[in-house]
């Protein structure tokens, strides 16, 4: 029996979360809003209208043109007409564009959890508008067109993925890179992130491209995955019966986790593109483009490699500090506002701040304790000045009430006791209080000696210097 090799393409088509429609002024994210509030003559496609093209849409498709490394990124590019009847496509067209689109080329190399990193190439990139949405209800169809309209760019991979779970690494550093840019909240459940699989089979060693069928309606990660995976199968079961594979659509059925053949699929020539008669050519010029490349951020990937190099900080802590873009922002800002080691500011926020974010539902840029308080207390820390656990204690405590860990200290006489002259009554007074525990740790038992440091901590409420509190001990039980 053969060995195969899988051969993947993603198709995604990515919701921009600009404020308004690509062609009109609604509204544009109404994932929560009723149907058929967010429409206007433009996107319902009446008669006598014309649609004219949303600055803020060309901006962002441009930020993620350049972020996927595109060859180019035209000057001039054009919108068309993808004609097709749909009921919730109520001009009868789709306004897309098609034979010269807003860039060209690119690729994202996407690191596997095994090591390795795939380069995959972009082959199309390009702007367009979504369609409504049918509900099927009851044997009814509705139809809400609150979607029609909605900016989308539409990027298609080259078949350069080898299983599912590259397919799926690529979703998930594609996902990244948006949220990062800032152009869309790719968010799959939503909608707002939605993919596609083009998925063929061959004999290992072969280079041709086989027939591929087309995966839809995938509404997660995981389900992309697994969709894949149950695809893979049927295909390689197939060929071994002496099959031809034929180019199916299927549509996954979450429920099940099984596949359903939708059509045979269409092809391009059905859709009679022509160029969108009612709009201009966008013309991006050099200052427009320059404008928006000077908001370009430094790159998730990169912005790692950097971390590691600069701050010395391990892969793994990397990796997570750079998962947002706003938590890698925060660690730059504390480590600048502590000076000390930056692993020491990486080991708080791993532990603790993450903990906070998870906890409140706030990214890192919206939380009271700003880097600076962070740096504060992870210095008080290791300068002795308070204990560790009062160190995370403060951590909500600043969260929650906004004021500086430093007046939280002061005020409330937080500072870790370790000045000999009020330990040491303390400690005569539990050594007197105790004799039988003084016995044991005399008689040679000196284990002990921890539950005397448990009790020294309990009546400072956790403030006394354990080191201290200690030796202390050892001095004073020893008498
Ligand atoms: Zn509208």
């Amino acid at each position: 029996m053969p060995d195969y090799e899988v051969v993947i393409g993603l198709e995604t088509h990515i919701q921009l979360n600009t404020a308004s429609k690509i062609f009109c002024s609604c509204k544009a994210d109404s994932w929560v809003d009723p149907p058929n509030t967010n429409i206007c003559p433009v996107c319902t496609g009446l008669p006598g209208v014309l649609p004219v093209l949303n600055r803020a849409v060309v901006e962002k498709g441009v930020l993620l043109a350049a972020a996927m490394h595109a060859d180019e990124i035209r000057p001039v590019s054009y919108f068309s007409r993808k004609n097709y009847f749909y009921p919730d496509l109520p001009k009868g067209y789709q306004i897309s564009q098609f034979d010269v689109t807003l860039a060209k080329g690119g690729y994202l190399d996407v690191p596997m959890p095994e090591g390795y990193a795939r380069r995959v190439n972009i082959h199309k990139l390009h702007l367009e508008e979504d369609a409504g949405k049918t509900i099927h209800e009851q044997g009814r169809r509705l139809i809400d067109f609150n979607r029609c309209g909605v900016p989308l760019v539409e990027m298609v991979t080259g078949p350069d993925l080898r299983s599912a779970d590259e397919a799926a690494q690529y979703l998930i550093r594609l996902r990244q890179l948006l949220r990062w840019l800032g152009i869309s909240e790719a968010d799959m459940e939503k909608g707002q992130l939605r993919c596609d699989a083009n998925v063929s089979i061959r004999e290992s060693g072969q280079t041709h491209l086989n027939t591929k069928t087309e995966i839809k309606n995938v509404n997660s990660i995981e389900n992309v995955r697994a969709a894949i995976k149950v695809e893979i199968q049927r295909q390689i079961k197939e060929v071994e019966h002496g099959e031809t594979i034929k180019a199916w659509t299927l549509d996954w059925d979450e429920d099940s986790g099984t596949l359903r053949k939708m059509r045979s699929k269409e092809t391009e020539a059905d859709y009679r593109y022509f160029r969108e008669p009612d709009l201009l050519p966008i013309y991006l010029d050099d200052t427009w483009r320059d404008t928006i490349l000077a908001d370009l951020p430094e790159l998730p990937l990169e912005r790692k490699a950097r971390f590691i190099e600069q701050y010395d900080i391990p892969a793994y802590d990397a990796e997570i500090l750079t998962e947002e873009r706003s938590l890698s922002d925060y660690f730059e800002s504390a480590v600048e506002a502590y000076g000390g080691e930056p692993k020491a500011i990486s080991n708080w926020m791993m532990n603790d701040v993450l903990r906070l974010l998870r906890e409140r539902g706030q990214t890192a840029g919206e939380l009271e304790l700003k880097p600076a308080y962070l740096a504060d207390i992870v210095r008080m820390v290791n300068e002795n000045t308070i204990t560790a656990s009062t160190g995370k204690q403060l951590l909500d405590r600043v969260q929650d009430s906004g004021h500086p860990p430093m007046e939280i200290v002061e005020g409330e006489g937080l500072a870790q006791v370790s000045d000999d002259d009020s330990l040491r009554p303390l400690i005569a007074e539990i050594i007197a209080g105790n004799p039988k525990q003084v016995e044991t740790f005399r008689s040679g038992k000196t284990s002990i000696i921890g539950w005397f440091v448990g009790q020294v901590m309990r009546e400072t409420d956790g403030k006394a210097n354990p080191q201290m509190v200690k030796s202390l001990l050892e001095e004073m039980l020893g008498g």
